[in-house]
């Protein structure tokens, strides 16, 4: 059924499906090789995904363990962080950044998103220093790579650790330099959505660090490397031998599908650039984004949304309710911080369809139809 106003193809958000069609006969090779094999956990699968995970992201060391979640929390118990102490978080980013300083008993003391860039400004970081604080999370938020250097001066300074959130980034680069190098210990998300995506849950940490390696590698395993022999309190937190063999596949594919994503960002930013009321994506100087989204900006966001769901074209608000307001943190000192920045993207933020699979016809339908809109 079609609506009124609806004139072209329905475009739908994101298309899983073509991504595993367009594999399909790959993918199906690799399931059934781990389904006939005798080994199930931890085996050759991981390992070897492990290895070309640490590649692409230009570190030494890969760990996979079974969600972005996991991957954020281990780095952080890694790298040293616990019971009391406090870590510098951004305001605007999805939740799971702060529920993995929460899970390793530490609190989140947010900075602020500047109002008009969204960036996290270094000083404002600095300044939310205390005695307690042991670590920062910046986020590579929508995928658009931060620059980790005047990050890694405060962290210098006050001797912290920098974990960094690139649940988004996958392949994202600063200069030469990959997200996934440079930071004490990088967390990384395969949930299906993201750029490299597993069919389930998956994750991973890359550093350079042997012994935060080696300490997450415990860590996802009940706190053990040698059966049986417990030298602290782990989880069972592993990347299973099925995902590691799916994520083989597609990551083989990850430059050639960032890169279309990539035109699919030139095609918006030159079609959408000086509409009325409409804020696009700012890409730093030097940075080349993943582009997980395409997010624009508007004092009508709900509006165009209803407008473009008319239109048939799938949007999704990244995110609605910061995590700040979330029933999770009422009652902490969060809760009662004054966070204008990210209370105001979260009303104004709208994602348009984006990802490798994203048509030609789709995209000119998504830009006729914001083109369209008058608030
Ligand atoms: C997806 C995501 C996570 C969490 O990853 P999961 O694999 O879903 O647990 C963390 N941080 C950010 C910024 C994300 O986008």
């Amino acid at each position: 059924m079609t609506s009124l106003l609806r004139t072209g193809p329905t475009v739908p958000f994101l298309d899983l499906r073509a991504q595993h069609t367009e594999l399909r006969a790959d993918l199906d090779a690799a399931a059934l090789r781990v389904l006939h094999s005798d080994r199930l956990v931890l085996g050759p699968e991981v390992e070897g995904f492990e290895h070309a995970w640490a590649a692409t992201a230009g570190a030494r060391h890969a760990v996979g363990v079974a969600s972005g979640l996991d991957a954020l929390t281990l780095a952080l118990r890694a790298v040293g962080v616990g019971p009391g102490d406090e870590v510098v978080v951004p305001a605007h980013t999805f939740v799971a950044t702060w529920l993995s300083v929460v899970h390793v008993g530490a609190v989140p003391v947010p900075v602020d998103a500047d109002p008009v860039s969204g960036a996290w400004d270094p000083a404002a970081v600095e300044a939310a220093v205390t005695p307690r604080t042991t670590a920062l999370v910046p986020v590579h938020l929508y995928g658009h790579p931060l620059d980790l250097d005047p990050l890694l001066a405060v962290a210098g300074r006050h001797g912290l650790a920098v974990v960094d959130d690139a649940a988004q980034a996958h392949g994202a680069r600063v200069g030469r330099r990959p997200v996934g190098s440079g930071a004490r210990a990088t967390a990384w998300s395969f949930y299906p959505g993201k750029n490299l995506g597993a069919v389930g849950d998956g994750g991973a940490v890359t550093t350079d660090d042997p012994q935060v390696a080696g300490r997450v590698r415990s860590l996802r395993n009940y706190g053990s490397t040698t059966k049986y022999r417990h030298d602290e309190v782990g989880w069972n937190s592993r990347l299973d031998e099925l995902q590691a063999a799916l994520l083989t596949v597609k990551l083989r594919h990850l430059e050639e599908w960032n890169a279309r994503r990539r035109s699919v960002a030139a095609r918006y930013d030159a079609a959408l650039g000086g509409l009325p009321d409409l804020l696009l994506p700012a890409t730093a100087p030097g940075t080349e984004p993943s582009w997980h989204l395409y997010v624009v900006r508007t004092p009508h966001r709900d509006a165009l949304q209803a407008h473009l769901t008319a239109c048939g074209v799938g949007t999704v608000v990244h995110y609605p309710v910061p995590p700040h307001r979330q029933p999770a943190f009422a009652g902490t000192a969060a809760a009662a911080a004054d966070l204008p920045g990210a209370d105001r993207w979260s009303a104004q933020v709208l994602s348009l369809p984006m990802g490798p699979h994203l048509t030609a016809d789709h995209q000119d339908h998504v830009l006729r139809s914001v083109q369209e809109f008058r608030p």
